[in-house]
């Protein structure tokens, strides 16, 4: 399968935490996640721009950005993902990705060329089958967690909150599932709505999971939780 890059975001400081980055967007990905933003990359068509040229343009920031993240889609699902990581290393770039985790071999073998993970956590366990639109996923992703868990890479778990699929008493049973397997590092992040939503929820619904009422407990678990607004 040829490197399906969908666009470039040529600086972000919130995507990679701690570093000034760009991200590189792949099409393709195994999910269907309901509350997907950008299912105009969940299939594989004619790449919009190609490896080179984005790996042309981060030539020209090697002094102006620290790293370069890969995201999607589903960045995993690029065969040769180790070998763009060691491009990018080559250029002296800290690297990360974003997964869903549904990956884990293919994640065991790139972890020498990351320095940093986000992992989408769309749900409790018991409904991951239809917050990832796929059956059978939860294994996949547990085992991608305990990898991550048992390695020296940085990461974190996050979860997107959306209202029409998620409660925040299912934030807090994600939390405390991740807490006992070993999680550190965990962020709650905004659903923003979009243009393809048909049924977008209510601001009000939306800010519902950033009450201190909702906050709290899930805080007093992760002293240093993240949240993104
Ligand atoms: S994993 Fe991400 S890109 Fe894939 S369907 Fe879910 S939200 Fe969309």
């Amino acid at each position: 399968m040829a490197r399906t890059v969908a666009g470039l975001v040529p600086f972000t400081s919130i995507d990679f935490p701690g570093y000034l980055a760009a991200v590189i967007f792949f099409q393709g990905c195994p999910l269907r996640c309901p509350f997907c933003h950008n299912p105009n990359l969940q299939s594989v068509t004619e790449s919009l721009q190609t490896w080179q040229e984005a790996f042309d343009f981060l030539k020209t920031r090697q002094k102006r950005l620290d790293g370069v993240v890969l995201s999607g889609g589903e960045p995993l699902m690029q065969p040769d993902v180790q070998n763009m990581l060691q491009q990018l290393k080559d250029l002296g770039f800290k690297t990360a990705i974003h997964t869903s985790g549904v990956y884990p071999d293919r994640l065991r073998e790139i972890l020498p060329f990351l320095d940093w993970v986000g992992l989408d956590i769309k749900g409790p366990w018991d409904k991951y089958d239809i917050l990832s639109g796929r059956k059978k996923m939860v294994e996949k992703v547990q085992e991608s967690l305990k990898i991550l868990i048992g390695s020296d890479v940085d990461f974190e778990c996050r979860t997107t909150c959306d209202p029409n699929h998620l409660t925040p008493a299912d934030t807090l049973q994600i939390a405390q599932d991740l807490k006992k397997m070993g999680v550190q590092t965990y962020a709650l992040q905004k659903y923003n709505t979009f243009p393809e939503d048909k049924s977008p929820p209510s601001v009000m619904e939306i800010e519902s999971f950033f009450t201190s009422e909702s906050l709290s407990p899930i805080q007093k678990l992760y002293p240093k939780l993240i949240v993104r607004k």
